[in-house]
């Protein structure tokens, strides 16, 4: 006999922290941890399927990033793939210069191992971008100096939704190498929130690396990949075994190589769809937020083209954002405060920091970013909650300034 739990309704919110895998990314990996267990190494046919099924998957990828196969690097996560880019370029190409351009608005991912390389004798310049959190490309390449090897500008910021205009910087990279006879700086750019809804085109976007990950994309945790331009060099950050090409030691996780590759050929697939589902779901929230509750503010860019069509940040006046994520939590409604990365500490984000929010506005802000699940149901559903949880706290807010 089986106990039936009667269960609560949950909405999921925060896909910007991880998606759930697709059901048919899951059945194409199953094999892969079954009857095709082989080591890609390994030079009988067991060890020959498995390898086979990376390069199916490195070349469904890189035509996906109008790119060459060799050029694919897979990884153990999305961090791992800016760590490698980050310091890969560093070691590899410090000799030429010392000097690397990134902004204040990257993920953790990115700014800690620039820290790093600044204590290495690195010098780094974080761009910050306008109070709507877009970036101008002129204060970029302006930043350009002799020595700079390296620009590292996010495709699209995992908290606010701001997409980087990354061709038309791209393009500016481009102009001054060849103006000044150089092949520096480099240009490298964090795509894993971008992956679901944004061209990938790397030619397009005049990328030399580009990180992607697999769970944001409905595909597998634990896995990435660094898009690497043929002829740029970096050096290896995991040493052991000859895999990828001698760039990432250590047996292929065939499995997430596998669901990588099916992610984002479904999201490539359903492209449009998805964009024009998240979007519209997202218009019909904010609206629904703005008649509703008083004293918001969107941060971020408006919602349209500079916009993530799935991300909705939003500034309640007057309220300690952690105190309603618990709230919306026990009615079954998860969503997030910031980034997830630094959900267990109470710092405001640095993100909305550096839009020029203040430290209690950005302490109030709630994250909502939608997916491919959501429903009209879903928003009507946290719309029965969030105005009197919002209400509420207010209320405790103003007894306590009392
Ligand atoms: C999630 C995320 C990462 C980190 O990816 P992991 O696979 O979790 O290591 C890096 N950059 C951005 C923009 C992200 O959203």
């Amino acid at each position: 006999m089986s106990i039936q739990v009667k269960s609560k309704r949950e909405v999921y919110l925060d896909h910007a922290a991880t998606t759930a895998c697709d059901t048919d990314v899951v059945k194409a990996m199953l094999p892969y941890f079954g009857v095709k267990f082989g080591n890609p190494s390994s030079l009988y046919t067991k060890g020959r399927e498995a390898h086979g099924a990376i390069n199916d998957s490195r070349k469904t990828i890189a035509k996906i990033l109008n790119a060459l196969p060799e050029n694919i690097i897979f990884t153990g996560s999305g961090t791992e793939s800016d760590n490698l880019a980050l310091f890969g370029i560093a070691r590899a190409h410090q000799t030429k210069g010392k000097h690397i351009i990134s902004t204040a608005i990257e993920h953790s991912a990115v700014l800690r191992p620039l820290e790093e390389l600044q204590k290495q004798g690195f010098e780094v310049t974080l761009l910050k971008p306008n109070e709507q959190g877009i970036l101008d490309i002129k204060q970029i390449t302006k930043a350009i100096r002799p020595d700079t090897i390296l620009i590292s500008v996010m495709y699209a910021n995992n908290e606010m939704g701001a997409v980087a205009p990354l061709a038309d910087l791209g393009r500016e990279i481009l102009k001054y190498r060849k103006e000044n006879k150089t092949v520096y700086p480099y240009f490298h750019t964090d795509a894993c929130q971008a992956a679901g809804y944004l061209p990938l085109d790397v030619e397009k976007l005049h990328i030399d690396l580009m990180t992607i990950n697999g769970s944001k994309v409905y595909g597998p945790k634990g896995i990435g990949l660094l898009y690497v331009r043929r002829g740029v060099k970096i050096a290896p950050l995991i040493l052991g075994g000859e895999q990828e090409k001698n760039l990432r030691g250590g047996t292929e996780n065939v499995p997430a190589i596998v669901g990588l590759a099916k992610a984002l050929e479904i999201s490539q697939t359903n492209f449009q769809k998805e964009y024009d589902h998240v979007e519209n779901l997202s218009q019909y929230f904010y609206k629904l937020l703005r008649e509703n509750i008083s004293d918001i503010k969107l941060n971020g860019p408006q919602i349209g083209d500079e916009r993530l069509p799935n991300n909705l940040n939003i500034a309640f006046k007057n309220i300690e954002s952690e105190a309603a994520l618990l709230y919306l939590s026990e009615n079954g409604i998860m969503c997030s405060a910031g980034s997830a990365c630094t959900a267990s500490s109470i710092d405001p984000s640095h993100v909305l920091l550096a839009m020029n929010l203040s430290p209690q506005l950005a302490q109030s802000s709630l994250r909502f970013t939608l997916g491919r699940e959501n429903t009209k149901a879903d928003i009507d559903y946290v719309m029965k909650y969030l105005p009197n949880i919002i209400k509420e706290l207010r209320e405790i807010n103003q007894i306590n300034s009392k």
